[in-house]
Order: C-alpha cells, then sequence, then structure tokens
C-alpha cells in the first residue's frame, strides 16, 4: 500500500512537472486526473477552472464548446470519441484557443489507456490521455515565415507568388463565368533612373509606385511586385475597357509623384500592357504572355503610355491615348 501510494505520489510529481497540459480521462470521458500546467492554463485563460477539473465529463465539455461555436471542439470530440473506442490509436490536431486576449494555439494530443495483457478485460481501452501544448510561439513563427514568403521585401507589397495564387483563382473564377483583368506595369527606363538618382532613388521610385497604385486601386484589386522594376495587377469583376480606364488612372498618377533622388527630386514614367482573364486560358501564363504582348507594344510605342493586348499574336490594336 505504501508502495503503491508512493506510485500515485510520482505519477502525480511526474505529470506535474510536464508544460504540456495534461487530463486522464475514463472510458465515458470523464476527467480523473489533471496536472498542474492544466489547471494553470485554465486560469491563465480567464476560465471557471472547476468547469475542465476532476468529475466533469470532457466529451460533453467538447459538445457544448461545438454548439457555442468553437470551431475545433466537433472535431475534438470525435477524436477523442474515436480513441475511447478503440478505433484509432492516436488522435491530434492543432486549432485556435478562443480566449479574451491575443489568440492562442494549441497542439492536443489524445492517446489511449489500455488494459496490460493478461488482465481481465484483455487490450480493452479504460480510458485517454489528453495533452494540450501551447504552441503559440511556433505558431506566429510560421505565419510570420508564411507572411515573408507571399511579400516582397522592399515595397511590402504582395510578391510573384502571392500574384500568380490570386491569378490562378481568377483564372478559375472566370471559368465559372466572371470577369477580370490583369495589368503588366514596367517602369520605364528604369536603368538610367538608377544611373542618374542612384540605385537608393531607384529603390524609392520602386516604393512610390507600389504606392501610387494602391492608392488608386480598389480594395479587392491586388497589387505585386513581380522582381525587378515590374509589377502586376489583378482587377477583378473588370472588363478590358474598364482595366484600360484603371491603368490610365495609374499612369497619370504616377506623373504626379515626385520620389527624393540622390541630388534632386524626379518622377518615373510606367508603360502598361492590359488584357482581359478568357475562360479558355489554359494557364495564368497565357494570361501574362498576352498581357506582356501588350507591355511590348506600349514600349514600341514610345513608353508611358497603355497598350490593350491583341488576343492574338499577330492581332493589331490601335487604342487611342485616354488622357
Ligand atoms: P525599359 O523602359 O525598356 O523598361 O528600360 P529599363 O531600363 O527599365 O529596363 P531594363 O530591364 O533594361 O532595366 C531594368 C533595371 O531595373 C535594371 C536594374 O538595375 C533595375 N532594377 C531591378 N531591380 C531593382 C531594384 O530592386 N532596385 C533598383 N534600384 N533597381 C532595380
Ligand atoms: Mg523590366
Ligand atoms: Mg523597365
Amino acid at each position: 500500500m505504501a508502495g503503491a501510494l508512493r506510485n500515485a505520489d510520482l505519477a502525480v510529481a511526474v505529470i506535474d512537472a510536464l508544460t504540456s497540459q495534461i487530463c486522464v480521462l475514463d472510458s465515458e470521458g470523464f476527467i480523473v486526473a489533471v496536472n498542474a500546467a492544466w489547471r494553470d492554463f485554465g486560469r491563465s485563460n480567464g476560465r471557471d477552472t472547476a468547469r475542465s477539473d476532476i468529475g466533469v465529463n470532457y466529451l460533453e465539455l467538447c459538445s457544448v464548446a461545438a454548439h457555442a461555436g468553437e470551431g475545433h471542439a466537433e472535431d475534438v470530440h470525435d477524436g477523442i470519441a474515436a480513441v475511447l473506442a478503440g478505433e484509432i490509436d492516436l488522435y491530434t490536431c492543432e486549432y485556435e484557443c478562443t480566449g479574451d486576449g491575443d489568440p492562442r494555439w494549441s497542439f492536443l494530443r489524445v492517446s489511449p489507456l489500455r488494459r496490460p495483457w493478461g488482465r481481465k478485460g484483455g487490450r480493452g481501452i479504460y480510458g485517454a490521455v489528453v495533452s494540450h501544448a501551447d504552441v503559440t510561439e511556433r505558431k506566429h513563427l510560421e505565419i510570420e515565415l508564411d507572411r515573408l514568403a507571399y511579400t516582397d521585401q522592399l515595397t511590402g507589397l504582395p510578391n510573384r507568388r502571392a500574384l500568380i495564387d490570386r491569378a490562378t483563382e481568377t483564372l478559375a473564377a472566370t471559368r465559372a463565368g466572371s470577369r477580370a483583368s490583369f495589368l503588366l506595369i514596367d517602369a520605364d527606363h528604369f536603368k538610367e533612373v538608377n544611373d542618374t538618382h542612384g540605385h537608393a532613388g531607384g529603390d524609392r521610385a520602386l516604393v512610390a509606385i507600389g504606392a501610387a497604385c494602391r492608392s488608386v486601386l480598389r480594395e479587392n484589386d491586388l497589387i505585386a511586385r513581380l522582381g525587378g522594376e515590374e509589377f502586376a495587377v489583378i482587377l477583378p469583376g473588370t472588363d478590358a475597357w474598364g482595366a484600360v480606364m484603371t491603368a490610365e488612372r495609374l499612369r497619370a498618377a504616377m506623373g504626379q509623384v515626385a520620389i527624393e533622388g540622390a541630388e534632386t527630386r524626379f518622377s518615373v514614367s510606367i508603360s502598361v500592357g492590359v488584357t482581359e482573364f478568357l475562360a479558355d486560358d489554359r494557364s495564368v501564363d497565357d494570361v501574362m504572355a498576352r498581357a506582356d504582348r501588350g507591355l511590348y507594344r506600349a514600349k514600341g510605342d514610345g513608353r508611358d503610355c497603355v497598350r490593350l493586348a491583341p488576343v492574338h499574336e499577330k492581332e493589331t490594336l490601335d487604342l487611342p491615348r485616354i488622357a
């Protein structure tokens, strides 16, 4: 008996020493033990700790949370039930905790408690161990890495990867019947800009192009920096002619922007190729290649202008200048 007590004390000391929040459930989902970290977490989240302590049915708690709109709670309920029923050996999930303060993320792991071989009940499951680990810091890093992976460092705009993702979605929407357009923007004579105003001046010009375009565009339009002095815009719900008007507004806005150079203030002009997403485009590459043909024409026509891309390579389109 003394040995058994010592074992129980040992078990309590061990689970209390763990930083993961642990609770032990019986076969019906009633909590039969919790560790110190479990109680501390409840307290730090401003929760009534008795709500998830010994004697409470954790499966019922999950059901209540699911009814209250906690998205993950139904999955957790089903995962625990599956472990208790012996259907799965391990259930894991990661979820956001909706407490009062900043959002926190938990990693939840549920493993069965099995009777040892040869005992009454065979390999029957008589409970489960639920452990939660706070993975908020890791999640913040993941979110930040994700943001960096989709952001251009110089301008803070979405990058090429973000643009391709959005363009792919837009093309799918086009095939489903909606309209959208694409602008390919290239700063004119940018080599000269760098040569005359310094590389730092050139960098400021790129930031200014992004900011000027952003200020003209609608919130759900996407502007991205593709790289170098090239930008692209996706205009959802806009046909080719609407896109030409928008491109002209961007071009005109650039003329108003004064950028700080090494010695003087300067402005840059842009050339823009315009095209509409077409339902029979095979891929985003088709859209971009077409916009590039418009851009090529804009450069050929003297730069600082907007050209609607011909749909077919040999087609010619003569557009009047709008502004
Ligand atoms: P065009 O009017 O035909 O487009 O001429 P361009 O000089 O703009 O075209 P080109 O592609 O020959 O040169 C692009 C220049 O853009 C060359 C490169 O040094 C500069 N550039 C690319 N990325 C950056 C950047 O991040 N910062 C700065 N300052 N310059 C850049
Ligand atoms: Mg270029
Ligand atoms: Mg250029």
